[in-house]
């Protein structure tokens, strides 16, 4: 086999953009001129941009369709165990791109889906929100906010599927019969279902992601009270269908709004009722399932956070209530069927839901969770006898200050599998939970390679690993020069798409810094800034020394209530206003606010990155992802030993990163020993002069008080010690500087890198989930495409069952 690495146009493909050749172009064009002409109804005289883009997003649909049906065909048939993927968010990219590839009508490689590539039946479950994530603007270097209206000019990938559509319950009461609880006089909101197809990489697999929309029903509000006021009941519709109207903007906090309850519950309850409908059909020979019994074979379903955690209480209900199970044996069911991953250790994002509101919305939950509680901590007591303080704390009820139900510890006994998202995230998640010594439970250890990877030449596809193979290049002098001007072309593109679309200019040839994701404190964008500003004062201190030239680029939406966040973004452009039209600075350094950072503007600069900012305090970032796919795009790491860095330096070797700062354990010892911002305000002299600063109004003369709460923070109650790393994070960031002088040092470091990156392949990640959590076995077995007859499907099927 010709070895990939030695043909240059396969090594371009590192970039994510790149994208070469369209194969069947004639069939293409024929779809795309007859849905031009009858979905659209244009002709090329009058379309726009946007109809072609629907034009070819319907074509290419098509291609989908005979294959979506084949697999949900074949799963009928071969009836394998389900994998259910249960979240109130879906990070959704660019699905045209990404649906081309995965059919071969593109032979680049790009997102796999990596369920679907590994041949899982498996379904995404979550809210078809109406406003999904804000987009930013910057105006006068602040966010504004604006909704998101996606759907606006419809969604070609989606399908309505109202005869699916199923009724939810809120409110109501309790009542005991002897046939049991029985939940009465609720109010019915009603889920629609909208499907999305999930292609597999070039393997026919083709699964579903659906989506639930909330619809008032006919009667709604015409029954009861409202008797006689017809408009104002037509008009309070929209109470009911608020539920899926937009998804909360918050990152990594918990704001304990009922709107958010309900979402969390009609994703829930609509879903389960969808399970459990699926599984009762099954095939012809044994109709209507009757027993329960096999439900945890059958069925495996994924709690992406705690959000979704009511879905523990809702099947105990559904087993219990309804199926007339007895207790114990819906509980042994319903534990076994599903796993638990928690993706943070900020005590401020735990959901504790207050116990006063689930009893109005959910009563007959509160009831459940009571006895799930009820028997968890009987249990405890006799393992841990007169332990008052460990039944305290490990109670799923808390009972200091206001009662709340905590949901991370529902959805810890509710489960028989637990996992964090990166190697050391999983080990602080098992301390700081305290439960895996006396529960019989996994907790297991996942990377979370969750936003796909990018590949080079067709056997790397489906087995990232395979790109260790390029360590053998490190020292090919041709191939240093070739990865260095795929760097550098991704630059240049980049900083035309800067120019073209904010008309702001940059250097391609100075190092691009950058630091994209969420604006958090613990993400620590202040870091960065403080040392923007030092850079600033060593170039204004001695114009004349030499100087390694910078673009630094931030981006990132901060929560729209959080203050400090949208603070930090204030400072940054200050501090951008101040450098970029400094004279003395001239084209040294640069500062560039990266407005409205989405998954679409990823896919832009990270390729184009040099220098990839990881630098959040030790113990606050469960894994990360941002940090992975900068490294498979062969930018280097700036980062602290926290979340997946700590995996990234033990597969390239820490040498070959640019690690600094404080260890988890240099962080508990600095607590326990008090951290004192200020001593290292007076034992750094480049720190006091950068605080001094911000302080003084030097970035903000118009208003020298405006980054007052800010500084205070800093001095006086910084959770994420930011002075503490900062004298090291500028030695560390001068050893960057200087490893770029020599690009082809650079270059090496980069290589190898991208040869260490073979772990961080979700398809990886999903395959232990696969076998680990869900009890299932990925397969390399090809549903017969929709060319060959429906007999082929059920010979597919059985030599499944067979396997
Ligand atoms: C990857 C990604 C993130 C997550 O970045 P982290 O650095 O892991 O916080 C956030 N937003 C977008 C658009 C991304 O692509």
């Amino acid at each position: 086999m010709a070895t990939p690495l030695s043909d240059h146009d396969k090594r371009k493909q590192i970039s994510i953009r790149g994208i070469v050749g369209v194969e069947n172009v004639a069939e293409l064009k024929k779809g795309f001129n007859r849905h031009l002409h009858f979905t659209l109804v244009k002709d090329r005289n009058i379309a726009t941009p946007r109809d072609y883009y629907f034009a070819l997003a319907h074509t290419v649909r098509d291609h989908l369709v005979g294959r979506w049906i084949r697999t949900q065909q074949f799963y009928y048939e071969a009836d394998p165990k389900r994998v259910y993927y249960l979240s109130l968010e879906f990070y959704m990219g660019r699905t045209l791109q990404n649906t081309m590839i995965n059919l071969g009508l593109q032979n680049a490689s790009c997102f796999l889906d990596s369920m679907a590539t590994l041949g899982l039946a498996a379904y995404g479950y979550g809210i078809r929100y109406e406003y999904g994530i804000f987009n930013q603007k910057i105006k006068d270097g602040w966010q504004v906010e604006e909704a998101d209206d996606w759907l606006r000019h419809g969604n070609p990938w989606e399908k309505a599927r109202p005869e699916y559509m199923l009724p939810v319950h809120f409110y109501g009461r309790v009542e005991d019969t002897k046939d049991g609880s029985k939940w009465v006089d609720t109010q019915v909101v009603l889920a629609m279902p909208y499907d999305t197809p999930i292609p597999g990489y070039m393997n026919n697999t083709v699964n579903t992601m659906r989506l639930w929309s909330a619809r008032a029903p006919n009667d709604f509000n015409l029954r009861d009270f409202n008797v006689g006021d017809y408009i104002q009941a037509v008009l309070d519709r929209n109470l009911a269908e608020n539920i899926s109207r937009v998804l909360y903007p918050n990152d990594n906090f918990f704001e304990g709004k009922e709107l958010r309850l309900k979402q969390e519950y009609f994703v829930v309850a609509a879903t389960l009722q969808d399970i459990i409908r699926r599984f009762k059909t099954t095939k012809k020979g044994c109709p209507g399932r009757t027993s329960f019994e096999s439900f945890p074979d059958k069925v495996a379903i994924q709690l992406n956070d705690t959000h979704p955690a009511m879905a523990i209480p809702e099947l105990m209900r559904i087993f219990v209530d309804i199926e007339k199970l007895d207790w114990d044996t819906a509980w042994d069911l319903t534990r076994r069927t599903f796993a638990y991953t928690n993706h943070t250790v900020l005590p401020e994002a735990l959901e504790r839901w207050p116990v006063e509101l689930m009893e109005t919305l959910l009563p007959r939950h509160l009831q459940i969770i009571y006895q799930i509680n009820q028997v968890h901590l009987d249990r405890i007591a006799s393992l841990f006898p007169k332990d008052m303080d460990k039944l305290r704390k490990m109670s799923l009820i808390e009972e200091d200050g206001i009662k709340r139900v905590n949901m991370a510890h529902l959805c810890i006994v509710g489960s028989h599998a637990v996992n964090g998202v990166a190697e050391i995230h999983s080990n602080i998640v098992k301390t700081q939970v305290k439960f895996c010594f006396c529960l019989p439970m996994l907790f297991c250890i996942l990377t979370w390679g969750k936003y796909l990877l990018q590949v080079i030449g067709e056997d790397y596809v489906k087995d990232l690993s395979l790109l260790q193979k390029l360590n053998d290049f490190v020292d090919d002098a041709a191939f240093i020069r070739d990865v260095s001007k795929v760097k550098q072309d991704n630059k240049v593109k980049f900083a035309q798409y800067l120019e073209t679309e904010y008309k702001v200019q940059i250097n391609p040839s100075s190092m691009f810094d950058v630091h994209v994701k969420r604006i958090h404190e613990y993400k620590r964008q202040l870091l960065n800034c403080l040392h923007i500003i030092a850079m600033y004062n060593r170039i204004r201190m001695n114009p004349s020394a030499p100087f390694v030239p910078r673009t630094v680029i931030i981006g990132g939406k901060a929560a729209p209530g959080y203050h400090m966040a949208k603070m930090i973004i204030k400072l940054i452009t200050s501090v951008a206003e101040v450098v970029n039209n400094d004279p003395v600075v001239g084209n040294k350094l640069k500062v560039i606010f990266l407005e409205n950072y989405r998954v679409s503007l990823a896919e832009k600069v990270i390729p184009a990155t040099d220098l990839s900012e990881q630098i959040s305090t030790a113990g606050t970032e469960a894994s990360g992802t941002g940090n992975m796919k900068f490294m498979l795009n062969g930018a280097l790491t700036i980062g602290t030993m926290d979340g997946a860095n700590v995996e990234m330096a033990e597969e390239a070797g820490e040498e070959n990163l640019f690690i600094f700062g404080m260890r988890v354990e240099d962080v508990e010892e600095l607590d326990k020993k008090g951290y004192d911002a200020m001593s290292y305000y007076k034992k750094i002299p480049e720190l006091k002069h950068v605080m001094d600063q911000i302080t003084s109004g030097f970035f903000s003369p118009k208003n020298p008080e405006l980054f007052k709460d800010l500084t205070e923070m800093l001095f006086k109650y910084d959770r994420f010690k930011v002075f503490a790393d900062f004298e090291d994070y500028m030695k560390c960031q001068e050893k960057v500087s200087k490893l770029y002088q020599n690009p082809k040092e650079w270059t090496k470091m980069v290589i190898k890198n991208i040869a260490a990156t073979g772990k961080f392949s979700s398809d990886r990640t999903i395959t232990e989930y696969a076998t680990e959590v869900w009890g299932v076995e990925p397969t390399d077995l090809k549903i017969p495409p929709p060319s060959e007859p429906r007999e082929a499907i059920e010979e597919t099927a059985r030599a499944l069952k067979k396997m």
